[in-house]
């Protein structure tokens, strides 16, 4: 399980029974709260020692000497102040955290001297502590050894003459916190026990944070013509769902901006069947509706003042003799026809539905998808970055730039006439799939032929909402992806 972290902020802290951790640019004498945990001053002679000069995220890790209240001491290297940026502070809040082992008690000095540390840094240590200490282990009925047994509660202050703005900005900390761990943990849940069904109750349960949050059925959707949708869903015994979620924090007469994710719980390849190896991973295919879902929690709990729709298209599909055949031909909910070449390229159908109607019922002022929809994007931008499509310059800048506060970090890629043509089927409007070149382009114009003139942007995150690089804030394989991105996003340009 997680470890659980009680974090408060104060302006002093008792040291007892706790280990200290002393926050240090680099290029300065001592850290914050030497006074108070090395009174003796041996710091300095064990950094010079271990070789210690406070470079960014280096630690130095010493037994507290007997005139210190501490039982540890770990100093934690922030580089030079002068270069640090907003997301180092919730990478100093993760390496903190790496270090704490068997502490039940925790005091860490933020105010390093050369640094303004202010409300904001503080929480941001917070934040990392609290993105850090998600661990998905629920299923683990064994503990290999004492040492993973994390305490199940550690007491941290986090010592700070910016407590009272580090305290109100921790409100938001955590409902981000909250919302990222929430589609880290769907992203990692079996298959089994995360279906299209158990997957929309987790979206009913938004309801408590003050979402609407509407579940259509086969029947609804069936009466929508969601024809591109429902053709994946048949292969499946498990019946599909649409959640519609609405948070409406704005003004009553603001459009709202819309999210809209790819949940497809268990991506088999259908009758295009998908080689074995491997295969289990794609338990991860609904990362989009899990990034939605969990931004969806994030803007409710922080009562963000926007109108904001979620809606996420959530079905499984699988081999079947009902299952849809390369071939097939299907009616969109829009009207337009698709022939199926490869039930592999699955996502695109569900999106399809789920963009248009989307657009069709709340004329949204844009729409953003995110789906972890091709492996070809990987190819092009291995687990680092997400691709990033758009038909709008001014949305796909300011994404990139959320990308790079966040560093959950965007490429944008190209959209055109030429690689629209590619798409178009000798039996239907448009074929579902069109080979290995231009794979995640094509994949992106053909969600562009449901978006009408919304400016809209397509967040192709097969590379990034699953096994990606484990990070000083990231230990899960399921790495919620996307909503601290568009939590950004939506801060910096979209609340009243
Ligand atoms: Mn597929
Ligand atoms: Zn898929």
């Amino acid at each position: 399980m997680s470890a659980k972290f009680n974090i408060s902020f104060a302006k002093s802290a008792a040291l007892e029974d706790a280990i200290a951790v002393l926050l240090q640019a680099a290029g300065e004498d001592a850290p914050a709260g030497t006074q108070q945990a090395d009174p003796g001053g041996v710091i300095p002679k064990a950094a010079k020692i271990a070789g210690f000069s406070a470079k960014s995220m280096s630690v130095l890790d010493v037994l507290a000497p007997h005139n210190s209240d501490a039982d540890r001491i770990v100093v934690l290297g922030l580089g030079k102040a002068g270069k640090l940026t907003a997301h180092d502070w919730l990478r100093a809040g993760g390496v903190a955290a790496a270090n704490f082992k068997k502490a039940s008690k925790v005091v860490i000095y933020a105010d390093a001297p050369g640094v303004d540390v202010d409300g904001e840094a503080a929480s941001g240590i917070a934040l990392g502590l609290l993105l850090r200490a998600y661990s998905f282990d629920a299923y683990k009925t064994k503990k290999k050894s004492d040492d993973e047994k994390t305490p199940k509660t550690v007491e941290i202050t986090i010592v700070t003459t910016a407590h009272d703005a580090a305290e109100k900005a921790f409100k938001t900390a955590q409902a981000v916190a909250d919302g990222v761990n929430l589609a880290r943990e769907l992203v990692n849940l079996p298959p089994n026990v995360l279906g299209p069904e158990e997957f929309a109750d987790k979206a009913v349960e938004l309801q408590k944070l003050g979402v609407e949050v509407e579940i259509l059925g086969e029947k609804e959707m069936k009466k929508l013509g969601m024809g591109a949708l429902l053709g994946v869903a048949q292969g499946s015994v498990r019946p599909p769902r649409l959640a519609v979620m609405q948070w409406k924090g704005g003004s009553k007469k603001d459009e709202p901006i819309a999210f809209v994710g790819k949940g497809v719980v268990f991506d088999t390849g259908g009758i295009s069947l998908k080689p074995g190896a491997g295969m289990e991973d794609m338990k991860g295919d609904m990362g989009g509706a899990a990034a939605v879902t969990g931004l969806m929690h994030v803007l409710a709990a922080r009562k963000a003042k926007v109108n904001v729709v979620g809606v996420i298209g959530l079905v499984e599909n699988m081999p079947d003799g009902n299952a849809q055949r390369p071939g097939d031909i299907v009616t969109s909910m829009s009207g337009q026809t698709i022939e199926i070449i490869n039930t592999d390229a699955e996502g695109r159908l569900v999106l399809a539905d789920a963009l248009w109607y989307t657009n069709d019922r709340f004329k949204p002022k844009f729409m953003i998808n995110l789906a972890t929809l091709t492996g070809a994007v990987t190819v092009a931008l291995g687990n680092l970055q997400a691709g990033l499509f758009s038909n709008d310059d001014e949305l796909s800048a300011r994404l990139s730039t959320a990308g790079d506060v966040t560093e959950e970090k965007l490429w944008r890629l190209p959209l055109g006439k030429d690689y629209d043509k590619i798409i178009d089927s000798k039996f239907a409007d448009m074929k579902n799939s069109a080979g290995r070149l231009a794979g995640s382009i094509t994949a992106a114009q053909f969600l562009k032929r449901f978006v009408g003139d919304t400016p809209w942007a397509h967040l192709d995150i097969a590379g990034t909402a699953m096994g990606s690089p484990l990070t000083e804030i990231n230990q899960s394989w399921g790495s919620g992806y996307g909503v601290r991105l568009l939590n950004e996003l939506v801060r910096a340009h979209y609340e009243d």
